[in-house]
């Protein structure tokens, strides 16, 4: 067990007489996920004379469980995930990791942890979140079988992708193709497996079908409406029985099959249960000095799976166990939690906004459906309108007005018969000349739909000198849970905006244009001329004839070409993991470019006879397909066109096939140099 060196300076022992002689009131947390953290967080902000003891179950101090995926996917690093409660010391908080608290007295009002260690308690909050849900199925308890929830699951799992294991995804909710997507390398194959439709179902049958085709242009294998029977081990690979004994045989398999809200402290405790713990407005049990807030909380017989309504419903408990400080009851009561779905895919910009799935929205006379979609380019957009009213909408492929649109669907904006039919047409709801810019948009635009944080909160932490995307996040919390939104917190500090996509993405595109025009011109230009004056080109002929140069020319050329192999082995070879692939990319697409211009040195663009001919056009067929590569790679984030993404892959391939011959090709010109 062990507590955290970040925490109270003036830490007490669970058992110790000071804790339970305390004449502060003793504020205890059960469970260090995010909603447990901001509970411990809002507390210390709203009590000045109180001590707030936490404890959390896992071995690792507290992370954010939501970036989970990117982590997953390489979007994030291990450092982006801690979570801590404070950045400082404070002698009101003490906080315990690889602690669970195993019982409850409710009348003596103590919880004990799993080593027998004792804490009293004043007011007590259950943050204990949920676990995911197993299918009951037989061999779902085989090790090759792997849950998605926690930090240690994320780290199992990326070793099976490092070792490129053929992996099957059972689930198909946000969290199953995220896990399917991330998990994909070049040399798997990923299946994501579901016995319902994608997404429940929310996206339509033809939203469906489009984010189907992204998921296959990304390499994933559906395997959407079938049931999975049972799993067995058959040596070292697992098969998947389905219905009508159809099979699959995979390495892993990985569950995203929804979760169960952990209950069981509560249940022992004898304190209401249904689904989840039940709670009332102030997020009170049916003991009032015990709180239940988060995943595992049930409140107007909802469990909520997201985090925003774990934040809302902290803000509710802790300004309620505020009033014992004297304090006024700052926050409304808890009423439910608005929730939208925003996929955490790189490449598939997916959103599903406002209550799509509500039967009222769905079975209500006058809903008016609006859709644009637009295949070559794989995007889909659909709007639900009522009497005017924007309530709802899907969209796959990218959708600049997405934020505007977030905006509109929250307050049931109105929309005119023009801007529908417009949105019809064109697939834009606002207009060309409604900007997207954060800047246009009212103070109470939320711009971290995750904590809460609106426009009028970051520009006045603006005004007060916060100047950096990190100043700024530690000021209003904006940005830092799954961190979508700080693109908008950069654009309002004018500072360039994160590439969520790819890093030197603009150095890349420019690199390889300029490749390409040296190769379009190289097969354009005459041969130069032989100078007949001393006096003019003497320093190009001694380049292009002079022996010595030849041979300076020449070798760069092979040594940059040794250096670009570089990229291939760091690509291959897991345990050269140096620096950030993009930065290998962009070195990559920079010594290309150098290479191609040597290579005019060179050979002053004569393209030269027979093998030497041969080698001219393979050594510029490699670069104009790398070329091509890094242009497509560079636009990937804006094509969101499904056939423009296929041509990275092939012309990769192309670009593959064609290096092959390059060493064998090289090795005779510089035998035949030398030889003949
Ligand atoms: C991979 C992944 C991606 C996600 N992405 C998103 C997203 O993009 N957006 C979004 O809104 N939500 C997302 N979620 C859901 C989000 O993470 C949860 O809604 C959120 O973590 C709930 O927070 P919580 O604190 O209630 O519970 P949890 O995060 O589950 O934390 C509960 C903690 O309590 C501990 N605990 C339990 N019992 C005890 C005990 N008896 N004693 C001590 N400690 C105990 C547990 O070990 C755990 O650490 C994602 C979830 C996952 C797994």
């Amino acid at each position: 067990m062990t507590e955290l060196k970040s925490s109270a300076a003036r830490q007490y022992s669970p058992n110790s007489a000071q804790a339970s002689d305390s004449s502060y009131p003793i504020y205890v947390i059960v469970g260090t996920g995010p909603v447990g953290v901001r509970c411990a967080q809002k507390l210390l902000e709203f009590c000045d004379e109180a001590q707030i003891v936490i404890y959390g179950a896992e071995t690792e101090s507290p992370y954010n469980r939501v970036k989970l995926s990117q982590y997953l996917s390489r979007h994030v690093d291990r450092d982006e995930l801690d979570n801590p409660i404070l950045g400082k010391s404070d002698h009101r908080l003490a906080e315990y990791i690889d602690r669970e608290i195993i019982s409850i007295d409710r009348v003596k009002k103590i919880v004990t942890d799993a080593a027998g260690n004792r804490q009293p308690y004043t007011k007590l909050i259950l943050a204990t979140g949920s676990n995911p849900s197993i299918p009951r199925i037989p061999g779902a308890e085989l090790p090759s079988v792997y849950p998605f929830r926690s930090l240690r699951n994320t780290n199992d799992l990326i070793a099976l992708r490092e070792q490129h294991a053929d992996i099957c995804v059972i689930g198909a909710g946000a969290l199953g193709l995220e896990a399917a997507t991330a998990l994909k390398t070049p040399k798997n194959t990923v299946t994501l497996q579901s016995r319902g439709k994608l997404l429940s179902g929310l996206l339509g049958e033809e939203g469906e079908e489009f984010l189907k085709s992204s998921l296959a242009a990304l390499g994933v294998q559906l395997k959407v409406g079938s049931t999975l029977q049972l799993i067995e081990q058959d040596e070292d690979k697992s098969r998947l029985v389905f219905e009508g004994d159809e099979t699959l045989s995979v390495d892993a398999i990985v569950l995203c099959t929804g979760i169960q809200p952990e209950v069981s402290l509560a249940q022992q405790s004898g304190l209401n249960i249904d689904r989840g713990v039940v709670v009332n407005e102030w997020m009170q049990t049916s003991d009032p000095d015990i709180y239940a807030v988060g995943e595992c909380a049930e409140f107007d017989r909802k469990v909520y799976q997201l985090v925003r309504p774990g934040y809302e419903q902290a803000e509710s408990c802790c300004s309620h166990i505020r009033r014992d400080h004297g304090g006024e009851i700052l926050e409304r009561p808890y009423t439910g939690s608005y929730t939208d779905i925003q996929l955490k895919i790189a490449h598939i910009p997916c959103a599903i906004m406002g209550d799509v799935a509500s039967e009222n929205l769905q079975q209500h006379e006058g809903l008016e459906s609006h859709v644009f979609r637009n295949r070559f380019k794989g995007i889909y957009r659909r709007l639900f309108v009522r009497e005017g009213r924007i309530l709802g909408a899907v969209y796959i492929g990218s959708w600049d007005e997405a934020n505007s649109l977030r905006q509109a669907v929250a307050q049931e904006e109105k929309v005119s018969a023009h801007a529908l039919k417009q949105f019809s047409d064109e697939g834009r709801l606002f207009g060309q000349q409604a900007s997207n810019s954060i800047k246009n948009f009212p103070d109470s635009y939320l711009v971290c739909q995750c904590n809460s944080v609106s426009k009028g909160e970051l520009c006045k932490a603006i005004s007060e000198g916060k100047r950096t995307l990190n100043e700024l996040q530690q000021a209003t919390t904006a940005g830092s849970v799954c961190g979508s939104c700080r693109p908008l917190m950069a654009e309002l500090l004018d500072a360039p905006v994160p590439n969520l996509v790819m890093r030197h993405a603009k150095g890349i595109l420019v690199t390889s244009v300029i490749s390409l025009l040296l190769i379009t011109l190289s097969f354009l230009m005459p041969s130069p001329p032989v100078s007949d004056t001393v006096q003019t080109g003497q320093f190009w002929e001694k380049l292009w004839y002079d022996n010595f140069w030849k041979q300076v020319t020449g070798y760069t050329i092979l040594v940059l070409c040794l250096f670009t192999a570089a990229l291939s082995v760091r690509k291959r070879w897991n345990k050269l993991a140096l620096g950030h692939m993009d930065h290998w990319r962009y070195a990559h697409s920079l010594i290309g470019v150098v290479a191609v211009a040597t290579l005019a040195v060179h050979t002053g663009f004569r393209m030269g006879q027979n093998l030497n001919l041969a080698l001219m056009l393979v050594f510029l067929g490699v670069t104009a397909t790398g070329s091509l590569v890094g242009v497509f790679m560079a636009r990937n984030h804006h094509w969101t066109d499904l056939k423009l993404r296929e041509h990275r892959k092939w012309w990769s391939r192309v670009h593959y096939a064609l290096l092959w011959a390059l060493p064998v090709l090289l090795a005779y010109h510089i035998l035949a140099v030398y030889y003949f």
